[in-house]
């Protein structure tokens, strides 16, 4: 299986929070992990997106170090691993690192050390995306992200993001940080039409985006799907997540299926697996159950995965060998 939108902070699981916070003294409200757990993980009542990202605060706070940033990305890939991943585009936003000093180099080299160390290990192959965050004053901040995502560009790192609340932060307005990636050949993927409208799949996919995260809002646009199709734009859906965070209010009005019969390039991935609970093989018994995924179409979105995915060539390659036509 593939996992394309995961993002890492999202993915620290109670046992690696709780790891980190006994050597760097870091004081959590619990130090149980079934207690830490509640914490961590999104309410079923959760309100909206921003009630969704405040179960990010926690795990924030182990990963302020090249410590905490090695060690969490190393136990994801190690439970990834288990759960038959074999290849995974892992996310976060190098900004929201650098409480306790570090540069956004020195955080992107600590989670690609973390990397590399899983990768010696186990068989599962990883890059990461970097994010840009959604704010008001942090253009600046992008604008270092997108800079140190060239220096490590095919070293790890395959493409950029835009992350945060879209809603409240339109896409239209980082316009000139996504400008700035293609002038320098960084691809990206922008997450859009989550909990904002098709404008802003539109503004993404004018920017140069590659792949659409969620992209839910693309259903009420026949001839935009079209269009998506046509230029073989990926989207990357997260089910469990999209209903958490009330993008779709149940699966039956979930456009998965007709993205498919549309002919987009659509995956089904977890974006965060510690708080929304999930595996990328609980996603897929979902949709089975739900909205009667067949087999066919198991093996169409996973080949649509290693087709938009962020590998080279010969990855990709490799990939469709591993899985089979
Ligand atoms: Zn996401």
């Amino acid at each position: 299986m593939i996992d394309l939108h995961l993002h890492l902070d999202g993915s620290v699981f109670p046992d690696t929070l709780i790891k980190i916070a006994k050597k760097e003294n870091i004081i959590l409200p619990t130090y149980n992990e079934q207690e830490l757990l509640k914490f961590l993980q999104c309410p079923i009542d959760c309100a909206n997106l921003n009630d969704y990202l405040t179960r990010f605060e926690l795990p924030g706070l182990a990963m302020q170090t090249k410590y905490g940033l090695s060690e969490v990305m190393y136990d994801l890939l190690k439970r990834l691993n288990k759960q038959n991943i074999f290849y995974t585009e892992v996310r976060f936003a190098p900004q929201l690192h650098l409480k306790k000093g570090l540069t956004q180099f020195e955080v992107v080299e600590a989670v690609l050390a973390g990397m590399n160390r899983a990768m010696k290990k186990y068989p599962i192959r990883a890059q990461v995306i970097l994010c840009c965050m959604r704010g008001k004053d942090n253009h600046n901040l992008n604008f270092e992200t997108i800079n140190v995502a060239k220096k490590f560009l095919g070293q790890g790192v395959c493409a950029l993001d835009l992350a945060g609340a879209e809603g409240l932060f339109k896409t239209s307005m980082f316009e000139k940080e996504f400008e700035f990636a293609r002038k320098l050949n960084i691809p990206f993927t922008i997450h859009a039409g989550e909990s904002d409208s098709i404008d802003s799949i539109r503004f993404a996919v004018k920017f140069g985006a590659k792949r659409i995260g969620h992209g839910i809002r693309a259903i009420d646009d026949e001839r935009f799907m079209e269009y998506l199709a046509n230029k073989k734009i990926g989207i990357e859906m997260c089910p469990t997540s999209n209903l958490q965070t009330k993008a779709v209010e149940n699966l039956q009005e979930y456009p998965l299926k007709t993205f498919l019969k549309k002919g987009i390039l659509v995956t089904v991935n977890t974006d965060n697996m510690v708080v929304s609970q999930t595996t990328l093989k609980k996603e897929f018994q979902l949709l089975e159950k739900e909205l009667h995924l067949t087999d066919g179409e198991k093996r169409k979105l996973l080949r649509n995965a290693i087709e938009i995915s962020f590998a080279d060539e010969e990855t990709k390659k490799e990939l469709l060998k591993k899985v089979g036509r």
